[in-house]
């Protein structure tokens, strides 16, 4: 697996994760144990799901010593949908705005992602043109 590919599947799986801790967050010495990361790798995935405003790290004293709490900034209504979304790991993330060079407006993968996500939430099927002229 190419390693930008596996950076990407590892800012999804902190993301989860944080977004399955709920409001009380979740320690991230707990979240590097999870994911078998070093403090140095996780605090590196953990700064850049900061930056993006996807999270939170609220500084804290656990067991005498200072620590941070990562938090969920949005709670979206399905966990497993948006941590999925390819703007969580997009490189061009900053770039992207309404009216820009890049946009969501034209950006297939956003495209193909609301998608995919609205088939699986209304379990709706692609029926081929050819289907339908069989079943007509
Ligand atoms: S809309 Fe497309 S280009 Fe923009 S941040 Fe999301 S994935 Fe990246």
């Amino acid at each position: 697996m190419p390693r930008d590919s596996k950076e990407e599947d590892l800012i999804s799986m902190v993301y989860k994760l944080v977004l399955e801790s709920g409001d009380g967050g979740i320690l991230q010495s707990e979240l590097w144990k999870k994911l078998s990361l070093t403090s140095r790798d996780g605090s590196r995935i953990a700064t850049r799901l900061e930056k993006r405003k996807l999270i939170k790290r609220d500084k804290v004293l656990e067991d005498g010593r200072w620590t941070y709490r990562l938090k969920p900034l949005v709670v979206p209504l399905s966990i497993e949908s948006i941590a999925d979304a390819p703007c969580i790991t997009c490189p061009l993330y900053y770039k992207c705005y309404e009216d820009g060079a890049v946009s969501p407006r034209t950006c297939t993968k956003i495209e193909g992602w609301v998608v995919t996500e609205y088939q699986r939430a209304t379990s709706v099927s692609t029926v081929s043109a050819g289907e339908i002229n069989e079943a007509g």
